[in-house]
């Protein structure tokens, strides 16, 4: 199957990344330490592993380059994978298996795996070249990304290990487009969980008492529920899922029994905070329903990750413009948007340093945590070719 494609280095080098099964849960990195090592010694450049957790590698190749002064660009991708469920997969996941129609089957090859080799092969290319670029490349690879990268990337962004690397520019993962056009990440959404907890007397379940838990509870869910309509309104008229606020309602606790009012009832709301929403004024719109809502009524976050400020489209960050001319300058179009789920890129923004979103994959399907995870060997490639471009341009800002 496959066997003219079988036989391409680039090909095998893939394969070879993909067959590691670095798989959730309890992941053994060290076959992939062991990979990316060998990498680096074809390759020619340096690389140090970080273990800021007992085995939680944080792998880095570093190209120097003319200028080791300026501010440094890093290619970013995890080495994590999310679980499988075999029996429902065409070829085994790990197996790597190629098609007669050119189709690499494995988990990772969209998430993101691929997208991590992408970075080696263009570095890989541009090196032997004999290419020179302005700006020091690093090509990190981080654990532990699927499950919030909290033993990874958000604790490397934070060492100084990671400020010594003087970063001014990130690249990090997107998803495949169904269609011609390069999907690209800027922004993502701030996750807020919280818990609002409606107290009053307990009384006796045949009367009709004023200021009860539940007239509260319902004040509070009907707020909520009547913005999630205007949510999802605008979902519904085309509005990326990204750039909309989501608000779900996921657990309801309290009472003792049927016949006696409660002393407490409580709602608690998943929220996803879109980015150009004012965080400020929505936590002070929920402060004010909750007073509106009667004595006693009081809410907690169960999560509150701090708002990151997405990295600027509009011409102010030049890394952005190279990345897109050096992209259109290929003939294929790029369309940026703000990511609707979450990704290593939120940690780094954090440190104030842009960073943007790119799997350079076009036609086809979205499969990132799928079945039949796969792409097209020509994609790949195609890829290859983009990344190369777009390391270059924004290495040379
Ligand atoms: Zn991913």
């Amino acid at each position: 199957m496959g066997t003219e494609w079988m036989k391409d280095p680039v090909i095998q080098r893939f394969r070879e990344y993909l067959k590691i099964p670095s798989v959730h849960p309890d992941v053994d990195y060290g076959d992939c330490v062991i990979f990316l090592k060998k990498q680096a010694s074809e390759i020619g450049l340096p690389v140090v592993v970080h273990e800021l957790v007992p085995r939680k590698p944080v792998v880095i190749f570093t190209w120097i380059g003319l200028k080791p002064q300026l501010p440094s660009i890093l290619l970013n991708s995890h080495m994590d994978v999310v679980p499988v469920y075999e029996e429902y997969w065409s070829h085994p996941p790990f197996d790597a298996v190629i098609t007669d129609d050119g189709f690499l089957y494995g988990r990772g090859t969209q998430d993101m795996k691929g997208v991590g080799m992408m970075h080696l092969e263009a570095v890989r290319r541009l090196k032997n070249s004999g290419a020179r670029l302005q700006r020091t490349v690093h090509i990190c690879f981080v654990p532990d990304e699927e499950t919030g990268g909290i033993d990874g990337m958000r604790k490397f962004s934070e060492s100084e290990e990671f400020k010594k690397l003087n970063l001014g520019f990130c690249l990090d993962e997107s998803m495949p487009s169904e269609n011609n056009k390069i999907l690209a990440f800027n922004g993502e959404r701030t996750s807020r969980q919280i818990k609002i907890t409606c107290k009053a007397a307990p009384a006796h379940g045949a009367l009709l008492e004023s200021n009860t838990a539940g007239e509260k509870l319902y004040y509070i869910i009907d707020k909520f529920m009547k913005l999630r309509a205007e949510e999802k309104k605008k979902l519904d008229n085309g509005t990326p899922l990204g750039e909309v606020t989501t608000i779900n309602m996921t657990q309801i606790e309290g009472g003792v029994q049927i016949n006696v009012l409660p002393e407490s009832l409580s709602v608690s709301f998943d929220i996803r905070i879109a980015p150009e929403y004012d965080h400020a004024a929505f936590e002070n719109m929920i402060s004010t329903w909750c007073r509106e809502a009667g004595d006693n009524v009081s809410f907690e976050y169960i999560v509150k990750n701090p708002e990151v400020r997405s990295t600027r489209i509009d011409g102010s960050v030049p890394f952005w413009n190279v990345l897109k001319t050096s992209i259109e300058t290929l003939g294929v179009p790029i369309k940026c948007i703000t990511c609707p789920g979450a990704t290593d890129a939120r940690y780094i923004r954090r440190q104030g340093i842009p960073a943007i979103g790119l799997s350079p994959l076009i036609s086809t399907p979205q499969l990132l945590h799928a079945h039949d995870e796969r792409i097209h060997v020509e994609v790949y490639k195609q890829g290859i070719d983009i990344m190369e471009k777009i390391v270059s341009a924004v290495a040379n800002v």
